[in-house]
């Protein structure tokens, strides 16, 4: 029988997304520009083409001008490099995401590159990266650790300082960024990879458990202290009884046994992913707005 909570996701990114859908109603009603984010995708790739209509999608819902992007398989990189370069220039445009990932004939870092650092939504920007390991506040902040710790919050309360957070995985979009804003929250940090030799005993002392891996269900109950919060990233498809379904990097049932608190997949970090996408464009959109004024 299960004992933890479950985190509801898409209920704490329906709040984000509401509350941002209500600054931009005040913007159209002050007769404002709406903000802008262009979403570009190169080729076609079923899980990517799911996550571009979900971004519009929520666009839409809280009234930001979603533009999609669809270019072929086969574009070059001088075509693409030339695309984003314009979107950089569009003074409509206050973010510009491109899907990752890219065809293997283009460069992805330095596509990423390519984008105005005032427009780098996804924050994966070398100039953002630094930023927020600085503790800029002007820094865009990759969407998905910022989604983990706000459901870390949305249980512990937003003071999570002295909390001990062990996060499994160190990828530049999920798990590196993750330990910053953890540290800029005062928690201490451990961060465990595939070199690590002892990343059960590691992930034990966590008060807060971080899992972004990629392996479904590598995380068993033995990672866990009883009595944790265990936030899940990973989105796995696996086949089961015949169908495919998606499943974390968590064993959730094994592993709701033990801590006071997981998110589930789908329905936990995921949609909040995309509603702080959305918050990023907001943040881009106020940060060109303040320059212009
Ligand atoms: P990634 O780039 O493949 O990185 C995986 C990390 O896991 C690496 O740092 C790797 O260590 C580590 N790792 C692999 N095997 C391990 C093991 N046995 N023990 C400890 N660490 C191990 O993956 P990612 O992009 O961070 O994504 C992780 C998962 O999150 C995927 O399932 C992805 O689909 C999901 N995701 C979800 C969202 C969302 O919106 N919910 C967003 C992004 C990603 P090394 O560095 O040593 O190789």
């Amino acid at each position: 029988m299960e004992t933890a909570a479950i985190i509801n996701g898409k209920q704490v990114a329906d709040t984000l997304v509401d509350t941002i859908a209500t600054r931009v109603a005040q913007l159209d009603a002050e007769g404002k520009r709406l903000p802008g984010l262009a979403v570009v995708m190169v080729g076609s790739n079923p899980a990517s083409d799911v996550y571009v209509r979900n971004k519009t999608r929520r666009c839409q819902q809280a009234g930001i001008v979603g533009q999609e992007f669809r270019l072929d398989e086969a574009t070059t990189e001088s075509d693409l490099l030339g695309l984003v370069d314009r979107l950089n220039a569009d003074p409509s445009v206050d973010g510009i995401l491109v899907q990752l990932p890219l065809p293997s004939h283009l460069n992805e870092q330095r596509v990423l590159n390519r984008i105005a650092v005032a427009k780098d939504v996804d924050g994966f920007h070398p100039n953002n990266v630094g930023k927020l390991s600085l503790g800029d506040a002007t820094a865009l902040v990759p969407c998905t650790p910022q989604g983990c710790v706000t459901l870390a919050q949305s249980v512990l309360g937003e003071d999570l300082s002295g909390k001990h957070v062990v996060i499994v995985g160190r990828s530049n979009i999920v798990g590196k960024p993750a330990a910053q804003l953890f540290l800029a929250q005062h928690c201490s940090v451990t961060v465990v990879h595939s070199r690590s030799s002892n990343g059960a005993e590691l992930a034990r002392q966590a008060d807060i458990l971080v899992v972004a891996v990629g392996r479904a269900e590598m995380v068993g109950p033995e990672w866990v202290k009883p009595g944790a919060v265990v936030i899940d990233v990973g989105i796995n498809r696996i086949e089961g009884d015949g169908k495919a379904k998606l499943v974390g990097d968590v064993a959730f049932a094994p592993v709701a046994k033990v801590a006071a608190a997981i998110t589930p997949v789908p329905g936990g970090v995921g949609p909040m992913t995309i509603a702080y996408l959305l918050e990023n464009t907001m943040k881009a959109y106020e940060m060109n707005q303040h320059q212009c004024d």
